[in-house]
């Protein structure tokens, strides 16, 4: 029963998904089109491993020059009480919750995430809003509830049973762990990336399933994962603060002043 709620749940979400990005299907390809006229092949045979993690029913990823780009309508891909009474996703808040008055709305995000990630000279600290994206398109924030670096613990309690919630304008996004991702697959799992262009990854190490134990303040290290045998930096979900990324490690998009677009 509970299978089959899900697999509903899922179908309208890609129903959804899939007559949303027709409205902006005419600008996306455009790009793409110039990526594939300059790089001379297939986009996706060159991506780096990682990127084929992304969920193609929510996410939409390619090349454009030094960038690869993410698509994504934001939205979650699991149930939530932000889908609003009514809505086939909604789900009851789980007990001790603090509703917040916002309903999940659908973005136009285009992430732009350095193809060859390279380590800054010196580390910077997140802006509010997007600073990565989990494999399932929805935005990563950092671990702040707004300006002057104002701690989440007034906002925790609004989390959903996944660890998300929407802002005002609708913009769902996770400040901690993605649990629907690395409850339902691994919680040493890459679930997604970081602006900058290095990866992020559950609370555990893929090779010994431990907790890691030395990283740095910004929630990162360097060694090979399944993804980057070659070894690569990157980032850990945590239960304390900063949780997902601490700072950028590396030096990120410099587009629209950040790495990302929305309209
Ligand atoms: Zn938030
Ligand atoms: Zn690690």
């Amino acid at each position: 029963m509970k299978f089959k709620n899900y697999q509903t749940v899922f179908l309208y979400t890609l129903a959804v998904i899939f007559l949303s990005s027709c409205d902006s299907s005419s600008t996306s390809y455009s790009i793409e089109d110039n990526g594939n006229d300059s790089g001379g092949g297939s986009n996706n045979t060159d991506l780096p491993a990682g990127f084929s993690k992304f969920i193609s029913e929510y996410t939409d990823v390619y090349i454009s020059g030094d960038y690869v780009v993410v698509e994504s309508a934001g939205v979650p891909n699991h149930s939530s009480p932000y889908w609003g009474a009514g809505h086939p996703n909604y789900a009851a808040p789980h007990s001790n919750m603090v509703v917040n008055p916002n309903i999940i709305s659908e973005q136009n995000f285009k992430f732009y995430i350095p193809l060859n990630p390279s380590i800054s000279s010196s580390s910077s600290s997140t802006p509010l809003g997007p600073i990565g994206v989990s494999i399932s398109g929805v935005p990563f924030y950092n671990q702040y509830a707004g300006p002057n670096n104002q701690p989440l613990d007034n906002e925790i309690p609004s989390f959903d049973s996944y660890y998300g919630h929407p802002q005002q304008t609708g913009q769902y996004h996770y400040h901690w762990e993605p649990t629907y991702l690395t409850f339902n697959e691994s919680a040493s799992m890459l679930i997604g990336y970081s602006l900058d262009g290095f990866p992020v990854y559950g609370p555990t190490e893929q090779s010994n399933g431990q907790y890691p134990s030395n990283l740095d303040e910004l929630n990162g290290h360097s060694h090979s994962t399944n993804e980057y045998q070659d070894g690569t930096y990157h980032y850990h979900a945590t239960s304390t603060s900063p949780y997902l990324i601490g700072g950028f490690k590396g030096n990120y998009g410099s587009l629209n002043g950040g790495g990302y677009f929305t309209n």
